[in-house]
């Protein structure tokens, strides 16, 4: 057990990255140390219906909170959808995503406050305001920016000149399960997008930057996509430790399987660490924590020049996870 109370920033994702953050807290209460920066993407948002969501924003908030429908896997416990049944009547908003009332409220709140002029970090802070998080939560950027996902065409008339079509990355998800194939991923208006303010501060000022066990593609990828955050992440002092998102070559939950296929990476612990890279040979990753399942792995993913650490990564309760984070701070040797 180690007494330290490092500064810690987590990069995280919505269904993998709010689980993880959930232990980051357990693990850094043991040790008495200040609470967590939380770098969460923002790629996914989206306006709808006249208000803007932030669906990974809002699956770490309402997770920390003790908010969210653990049954369900995304969205407010004991939520009902009357305005939902009324938007569909309407014929607004997309038929296939469900906006329930308590999250309607959120993104009620969130659209008034971006009208009144607060940029999306001041909003996120106001937000983090009504429920103790015991984290700092921060978005990637205050730019707008997209994930959008590119299929081959059907000769439709909303086809690009190349016969390509670009999905908002949401209706690739929600609405076709991920069952297109993607020829690959864009985030419009990423060029022109700047970390957000403190992002930078945090991580020159961590003792380790913790990478959750996220989509690599959809969620970490559009993170490490913001200008300047990856220069950031390669000048900090502080290791970089990266925890799998994929067991025994599976994805746990979600599809991740099918963006690393679209990108050339193959579903593997040791392919995705060697996707992030070494940052000895200017890639993200000090080191690696692999799930007992990959331990074969291990000699490989060493080969790359990152450290690997065989663990169980099961997220499947609060002391689980919590002694994965343990184990990503004692790799950081903090
Ligand atoms: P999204 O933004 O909602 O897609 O969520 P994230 O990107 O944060 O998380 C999705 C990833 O979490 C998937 O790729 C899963 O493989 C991973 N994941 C989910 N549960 C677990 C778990 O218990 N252990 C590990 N190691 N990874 C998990
Ligand atoms: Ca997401």
């Amino acid at each position: 057990m180690s007494a330290s109370r490092p500064r810690v920033v987590v990069l995280a994702g919505g269904v993998g990255g709010s689980t993880f953050t959930v232990g980051v807290r357990a693990a850094l209460a043991r040790r008495g140390a200040p609470e967590a920066t939380v770098v969460v993407n923002t790629g996914d948002d989206l306006w709808l219906s006249g208000v803007r969501l932030q669906p990974d924003i809002d699956s770490v908030l309402y997770r920390l909170a003790g908010q969210n429908d653990a049954a369900r896997g995304w969205g407010r416990a004991g939520e009902t959808e009357r305005v939902n049944a009324e938007l569909q009547e309407w014929g607004a908003g997309w038929p296939w995503f469900t906006l329930g009332d308590l999250d309607l409220g959120t993104h009620l709140a969130r659209t008034g406050w971006l009208r009144e002029g607060l940029t999306p970090s001041e909003v996120v802070a106001r937000l983090s305001q009504r429920w103790p998080l015991g984290v700092h939560l921060l978005p990637m950027t205050d730019h707008e920016v997209d994930t959008h996902v590119v299929i081959a065409g059907d000769g439709d008339a909303d086809e690009r000149e190349s016969g390509e079509r670009a999905l908002h990355f949401q209706e690739w998800w929600t609405r076709y399960r991920a069952t297109l194939p993607p020829v690959r991923f864009e985030n419009p208006g990423m060029a022109a997008a700047s970390p957000a303010p403190g992002v930078l501060e945090a991580i020159a000022d961590a003792d380790v930057v913790l990478v959750a066990p996220s989509n690599p593609v959809v969620s970490i990828g559009p993170i490490l996509a913001v200008p300047g955050l990856r220069e950031a992440l390669r000048a900090a002092s502080a290791p970089v430790v990266g925890v799998s998102p994929i067991i025994g070559g599976r994805v746990v939950r979600g599809m991740a399987d099918v963006c690393l296929t679209a990108i050339g990476v193959e579903t593997s612990a040791s392919a995705v660490a060697a996707h992030y890279g070494a940052r000895a040979d200017g890639g993200l990753l000090d080191a690696w924590l692999l799930a007992e399942e990959d331990a074969d792995s291990a000699d490989e993913v060493s080969a790359r020049g990152i450290r690997p650490i065989v663990r169980p990564l099961w997220m499947t309760d609060a002391a689980a996870t919590a002694d994965m984070a343990d184990a990503a701070l004692d790799a950081a040797g903090v």
